[in-house]
């Protein structure tokens, strides 16, 4: 088996793990979406990597700092590790190009549909795109998969475990 061998399952999160709020970033206001720690769960127990990959433009538009996209993923995985699941990696863009804070207002290639976020976490984990997945609740995320090389699953609603069950 060569390192290549490895597969993933790319999250998205606002919308597809947590109800989309617009800029969450205060852990109160975190609410699973119905099956997202078990579909997380069932991923970890195929074999894949989960891996969160989220823009989180809210930190260019100044309405909150990067720090507390670590301390959401943090408190996720705690969350995860009472029911045995885990999140592998994080990866997420803090940019846009109509931001407020100078440093992060840009176009990059890391906000999807930009492949950004995929590519390092491939590089990184050497993950067989053609094995590997990402589910979201966007075109943004569709089109991310699409250039990225990973099959999309589109999720609209309903019980996220379900929903990755009719691919893996
Ligand atoms: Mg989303
Ligand atoms: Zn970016």
């Amino acid at each position: 088996m060569t390192t290549t061998n490895k597969k993933a399952v790319f999250f998205d999160r606002d919308g597809t793990l947590n109800v989309d709020i617009a800029y969450l970033h205060r852990l109160e206001d975190f609410v699973w979406i119905e099956g997202a720690k078990e579909a997380i769960k069932y991923v970890n127990d195929k074999g894949y990597l989960a891996i969160l990959v989220t823009n989180q433009s809210g930190v260019a538009r100044g309405f909150y700092p990067e720090e507390d996209i670590q301390a959401v993923y943090d408190w996720m995985n705690a969350e995860l590790a009472k029911i045995g699941a885990h999140l592998d990696a994080l990866f997420y863009c803090p940019h846009h190009p109509q931001g407020k804070i100078l440093q992060y207002t840009k176009a990059c290639n890391c906000r999807k549909p930009a492949t950004g976020m995929v590519d390092e976490a491939c590089c990184h984990f050497h993950i067989n795109r053609v094995k590997s997945f990402l589910v979201g609740d966007s075109d943004n995320d569709m089109e991310c998969a699409r250039r990225a090389g990973l099959t999309g699953i589109y999720y609209d609603g309903g019980n996220l475990l379900t929903r990755i069950k009719e691919y893996l």
